[in-house]
């Protein structure tokens, strides 16, 4: 009844698309053999990796974060070598089956839904495989279903604490753009993301970073398909490079635009942003669980993500929650992905183009939802999310 006016989509990617982006991607077809299109295809590079914080290389794909994990994997073992997978939450094990498919052999470690890595564990998997099968440990930064922020730092040392040479891959489909991410200083060989989340494009981009160990790696693969082949793309002909076939016309340039965004606001900057505005989030709810049975998913808030925030509230109100936020408030809410039931669970995102104003609504549409369906829940919600806000500025 109320949902009329601009709609608003909270879940965690797609996420909000910039005026400036939409604007930047209405136009014409450009011509695709030469011209502005490849230059600002080419200036697109330098910019990727500054986001990531490298001075690797990095592959672009048309295609979402799955044609990246697929691509990422394709480049570095061979069929019947096997990957460390490090499961915490549903992605992880997503990447692992896309490895299983493609003929890996995967040693899945599960933290479960409500953990982060637990970095001895794997330090003392990684000093049991003394004969160094495993080629690639397989971590998310930020897994968005349960919302852990993944200590991929720490797992680099870890790593390295039990001598193992396999090479580090991090998914950041969710992070890149939102929380920190140090690809070079924290000794990431294989990075995958993708353009629509903290990087405010539609869905259809993805990119597959590499340092030099990953490339010696690659040398070792036999047989990698000739369109997820990484080395013509991060450095061969501009036909391969640009796309191998038409290239996305109008993602380059909305992607170019996205990329000034971050870069003019300054990634600290755009970090601080989202820490300021997960907070103000998990503010609110935590005033709602003081009488009700609202919770955070990630109960440390060290171990959380900025980008996206997962909650239990209870079957059937989360979904219940969801409905009456989409139809009365013109609110969407993420679904709780891969949990059970999955009605006792949602989730938030606030990625990417958010700020204050757009959080507030959103607690604010959560709020009167709640009030609505009689969900039992603590007072003041608004009020602590607004002086955590304020606090911050
Ligand atoms: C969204 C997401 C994916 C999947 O990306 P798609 O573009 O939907 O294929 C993978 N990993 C993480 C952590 C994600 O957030």
């Amino acid at each position: 009844m109320l949902a009329n006016g601009r709609h608003y989509l909270a879940i965690p990617g797609p996420s909000v698309i910039p005026d400036e982006v939409l604007r930047a991607m209405h136009r014409a077809s450009p011509n695709i053999y030469t011209g502005e299109l490849h230059l600002v295809t080419r200036s697109l590079l330098p910019d990727l990796k500054k986001v990531a914080m490298t001075s690797g290389e990095v592959a672009i794909y048309i295609g979402n974060g799955h044609a990246a994990w697929e691509a990422a994997l394709a480049n570095v073992c061979n069929r019947g070598e096997r990957v460390l997978v490090l499961g915490t939450g549903r992605f992880c094990h997503g990447w692992g089956g896309m490895a299983e498919a493609l003929g890996f052999e995967t040693q899945v470690i599960d933290f479960g839904n409500t953990s982060d890595i637990d970095l001895n564990v794997v330090e003392a998997a990684l000093r049991e495989d003394t004969q160094g099968k495993i080629k690639a440990v397989l971590a998310v930064h930020v897994d968005t279903s349960t919302s852990v922020r993944n200590d991929i730092a720490g797992l680099r040392t870890a790593m390295d604490a039990a001598g193992h040479g396999a090479l580090l891959m991090a998914d950041c489909i969710a992070s890149l753009g939102c929380d920190r991410f140090e690809m070079d200083a924290w000794g990431v060989d294989v990075m995958v993301s993708a353009c629509q989340k903290g990087l405010m494009t539609p869905p259809g981009v993805s990119f597959v970073y590499f340092n030099e160990r990953a490339k010696a790696a690659r040398a070792n693969v036999k047989i990698v398909s000739q369109y997820w082949d990484w080395k013509p793309r991060a450095a061969g002909e501009e036909y391969w490079q640009f796309f191998a076939g038409t290239a996305p016309t109008h993602h380059i340039y909305g992607l170019r635009t996205a990329l000034d965004m971050i870069l003019n606001e300054g990634l600290d900057a755009v970090f601080a942003r989202h820490a300021h505005l997960a907070r103000a989030v998990w503010t609110a709810i935590d005033a709602w669980g003081t009488d009700g049975p609202m919770r955070i998913n990630i109960t440390d808030p060290t171990k959380r993500s900025h980008a996206v925030t997962s909650l239990e509230i209870g079957d059937p109100d989360g979904d219940r929650l969801r409905d009456w936020c989409e139809t009365q408030a013109g609110l969407t809410l993420g679904i709780g992905l891969g949990r059970t039931p999955p009605g006792g669970f949602f989730r938030l995102g606030h990625m990417g183009h958010v700020n204050a104003q757009m959080i507030m609504a959103v607690l604010g549409g959560m709020d009167a939802g709640l009030k609505a369906l009689d969900i039992p829940h603590g007072a003041g919600a608004l009020e602590a999310a607004s002086q955590s806000i304020a606090a911050a500025v």
